[in-house]
């Protein structure tokens, strides 16, 4: 309670400030949730469970607590999700010595302490009795010192959400709760079937299409210099004539949550998990067509259930990927091959989804070729409280930079091939990034309290000049608010494919005509 509790009551007191109105209200908290984790850890008790539970709870408590206090993280079940789906050169990117302090001190230690510690159990008959006694004594002391404070309690449960967030350990054990709940499901994930009727209709003089849909990693909209952002962020793509829009928000605030978003039938009021891993997404419809050819690569941990129905490449490994450097892998590596594949699919339509290492914290210095290095002085660990403002933002920066060349590069390509096919490439970041802004890091806060930095994100396109035609996209204004709602229909469109699940008033490629 006290140990692992700063950065609930530190929030805390910043609600509720120490003036006397606040005072009783202030001090009758610790004994609440003292009562209230004491009230899980009672009936989670027995001769068997006692030892495992806390030591386990205290290992991880260590980390959440690390967590909390480092980056300002909130562990809801969205951020568990992100965690398990998280591979393990990710996990060593954050891993640092003020972790291993935290897992000692906090974790190990009380571990080992727990453990030692005699306990002498009663009959079961008894122990059950004092466990009803224990309970009941807890649950009657919340109650009213709930009800003398119901004025303070009633604001704290209505009006300030957020705080309970990092209350320790009892919100991540909730978290783990909610998080089950949300995704496992005793009966198997039937995966509902969409846009069965789906056909792409086409003129016969029209030249095949090739489409790269670039899925960036945490890149906010506000660091791209074509957003105005006053360091040169964009060097190479200023020189192409690219449509950049300006106003794109984010379904979520993290990459297992917005990236079977943006590809989900589903708009953001909509779309759960549940919901998401329970139907087909775009990739599908665009599958039923049979004249769309589709291929994955994956530089970032993986697809988030999107592409399980299509062809599918690992990049994060020297297997597939030919440009990695001390365990690197290089985005543009995914570049590699694809004109060979691109002649192979003969006059199919194609579209290839490039998922990318883009800008993933904390070690945002690891992202880019030395080459890139051009904003400085950089900061070069993965403690970022440790670096200045100015330090993270142009290692986060210098990694934009190597998109903006990522990009280049996709488009040149794109080039290559404009006899052959119209081309066009999309490109979508899936969330963005805090740099530290209050003292916020990183990404994944609940959506509702995550600051604009989290959910404006970069986004733009690049459309050959024969599509371009087509597509009247003169007319289009790139200003306009848009979200990821609205990939899932634009994609369709781009295709020209006809389906009942296709709605055009979403599709920013066509709106307006
Ligand atoms: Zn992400």
């Amino acid at each position: 309670m006290l140990f692992y509790n700063y950065s609930f009551f530190t929030s805390l007191i910043d609600t509720y400030p120490w003036i006397s109105d606040n005072i009783g209200f202030l001090l009758s908290i610790p004994l609440v949730l003292f009562a209230i984790t004491a009230l899980v850890f009672t009936l989670l008790s027995s001769r068997w469970t006692t030892k495992p539970i806390v030591i386990f709870v205290l290992l991880i408590s260590s980390m959440t607590s690390y967590f909390m206090n480092t980056y300002n993280v909130v562990i809801d079940d969205s951020m568990i999700r992100n965690t398990l789906q998280t591979d393990m050169k990710e996990s060593m990117d954050l891993f640092s010595f003020k972790q291993v302090t935290y897992f000692m001190f906090l974790g190990l230690f009380p571990a080992l302490w727990v453990y030692k510690t005699p306990i002498s159990y009663s009959t079961f008959k008894q122990s059950l009795l004092r466990k009803l006694n224990q309970a009941m004594f807890l649950l009657i002391l919340i109650v009213v010192t709930i009800f003398i404070f119901s004025k303070h309690y009633t604001s704290f449960a209505r009006e300030h959400k957020p705080l309970r967030y990092s209350a320790n350990p009892v919100y991540w054990m909730y978290s783990v709760g909610n998080y089950v709940n949300k995704t496992f499901n005793s009966a198997p994930i039937v995966v509902k079937p969409i846009g069965l009727d789906a056909k792409v209709i086409k003129t016969k003089e029209a030249l095949p299409k090739l489409v790269i849909m670039i899925v960036g990693e945490a890149v906010r909209a506000d660091h791209f210099s074509l957003n105005g952002y006053k360091k040169e962020t964009n060097p190479k793509l200023k020189n192409e004539s690219v449509i950049n829009f300006s106003n794109v928000y984010s379904c979520g605030t993290s990459t297992a949550e917005s990236v079977p978003c943006m590809f989900s039938i589903y708009d953001k009021g909509h779309y759960s998990y549940k919901k998401g891993i329970r139907s087909e997404n775009v990739l599908d419809v665009l599958k039923h067509t049979n004249a769309v050819s589709l291929l994955w690569r994956d530089n970032n941990s993986d697809s988030k259930g999107v592409a399980l129905r299509i062809p599918y490449e690992y990049y994060k490994s020297p297997v597939n990927n030919t440009i990695c450097t001390d365990d690197e892998c290089r985005d543009e590596g995914m570049l590699v091959g694809l004109d060979s594949y691109v002649k192979a699919q003969k006059n199919k339509d194609i579209l290839i989804v490039l998922h990318q290492m883009g800008n993933h914290g904390p070690a945002y210095y690891k992202r880019y070729p030395k080459e890139y290095k051009t904003f400085t002085p950089i900061c070069e660990t993965n403690q970022l409280e440790k670096c200045t403002k100015e330090e993270i933002s142009n290692a986060y920066d210098n990694a934009i930079l190597y998109t903006d060349d990522f990009l280049v590069k996709t488009i040149t390509l794109l080039k290559q091939h404009e006899k052959t096919h119209q081309t066009a490439m999309l490109y979508m970041s899936d969330h963005g990034e805090s740099l530290g802004e209050n003292g916020i890091y990183l990404h994944g806060l609940p959506y509702f309290m995550a600051p604009d930095a989290q959910k404006h994100i970069a986004a733009l396109g690049w459309f050959s000049p024969k599509l371009k035609q087509t597509l009247h996209i003169d007319t289009l204004d790139n200003t306009k608010r848009y979200t990821q709602d609205h990939l899932f229909h634009t994609l369709l469109g781009l295709f020209n494919v006809k389906t009942e699940v296709y709605n055009e008033k979403l599709d920013i490629l066509h709106a307006g005509h």
